[in-house]
């Protein structure tokens, strides 16, 4: 199987390509901006990587879709700070972008395993958040942080609607706050622009207040990168179709925490490090308000819960990582990669 990834270095494109080139005897087409997620990858006999821009390299795009068995579509902007500083760059690239190349898989009649997002379900009041019963629920024009989930949703909209007048075989994944090494780095800290997980771990290391939106009362269902990535290989395999045409939340519902327990967690884990036990201890937790922390365009979302019935029905999956054990795997990365750093 030729399998197209666009957006190859990015978190999930990097460990998926691992994966694939470990587990699987497919090979990888990758286009990225950059390549510094793909280290030792890049020389495998499997794996061709191209150094290019989506925005850019588009007859290289078209051509490759036209060759490939599936093609992937990673290449997104998805990290809440951006949805109220850069809308209009998000909206380019997240729906605009990937718009001609869901169009390309609808040409050349190639499978096309896209990524929506659990953020699509917005402040949906269900408990669990099903793919075929759940509302999107959005708030007002001028709180941008919702430019992602709209975009996000219109283009399922526009892929499932190509599946039934084209007969696209598509699959749809909603991953529910994946985390694991190389999410974002924790050795450059930029406050509010790096996804929560990977905030509290880099705040820890550079001795920096932890700041709880709201006091840190939102939770989430986090959900270890090998587990989301499992899921992924059973998608791409597709075994007797078993993924066409359908959604799937890719989320842990065992590892639903608040932010606050979060932060906790990520402390109890640093003070088992001898180099970090004193900066853990001192760890300072402040609640922020969140027009302060990421202005007014922001809305928070209070819970986020998946239900997984389709994808452990379907792919014969479930998730297996708990968050403590999560945690423990990304700090041994980042700790062994200690010396990158001037921590002193
Ligand atoms: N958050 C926080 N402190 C931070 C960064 C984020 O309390 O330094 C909160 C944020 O308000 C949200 C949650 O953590 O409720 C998860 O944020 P993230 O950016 O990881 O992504 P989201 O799940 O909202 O897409």
């Amino acid at each position: 199987m030729r399998v197209l990834i666009l957006g190859v270095n990015g978190f999930i494109g990097s460990s998926l390509t691992e994966a694939i080139l470990s587990q699987r005897d497919w090979q990888v087409f990758g286009l990225d901006v950059s390549a510094h997620k793909l280290g030792g990858l890049l020389g495998h006999p499997r794996f061709k990587f191209v150094e290019g821009d989506v925005l850019i390299n588009k007859e290289w795009i078209e051509y490759q879709i036209k060759k490939c068995d599936v093609v992937l579509p990673l290449v997104a902007i998805a990290n809440p700070i951006q949805y109220i500083r850069q809308p209009l760059q998000v909206f380019e690239l997240d729906f605009e972008a990937n718009l001609a190349i869901v169009r390309h898989a609808v040409r050349y009649r190639k499978r096309l395993v896209f990524p929506s997002t659990s953020e699509v379900y917005g402040m949906s009041p269900d408990r669990e958040l099903s793919e075929f019963e759940s509302s999107c629920v959005y708030g007002p024009i001028d709180k941008q942080r919702w430019i992602y989930a709209a975009s996000k949703q219109l283009l399922d909209r526009v892929i499932y609607a190509y599946g039934v007048e084209h007969g696209l075989d598509y699959t749809l994944i909603r991953p529910f706050n994946w985390i694991g090494p190389k999410l974002d780095n924790v050795f450059e800290p930029k406050e509010g622009s790096s996804r929560v997980f990977t905030q509290f771990m880099s705040n820890v290391i550079f001795g920096r207040p932890i700041h709880l939106v709201d006091g840190g009362r939102q939770r989430r269902s986090f959900t270890y990168i090998d587990d989301g990535v499992d899921c992924l290989l059973r998608i791409i395999e597709n075994r007797e179709g078993c993924a066409s045409q359908q959604i799937f939340n890719i989320g842990n519902p065992g590892n639903d925490v608040s932010v606050a327990e979060l932060a906790q967690l990520i402390i109890e884990e640093f003070k088992k490090f001898p180099d970090y036990r004193a900066r853990a201890e001192a760890a300072e937790v402040i609640s922020t308000a969140a027009s302060e922390y990421y202005g007014k365009g922001y809305q928070d979302i209070q819970a986020r819960v998946p239900s997984i019935s389709n994808a452990r029905t379907r792919l014969g999956w479930s998730p297996m990582t708990t968050l403590r054990h999560a945690i423990q795997l990304t700090l041994q990365h980042y700790l062994t990669a200690e010396e990158q750093a001037d921590l002193s």
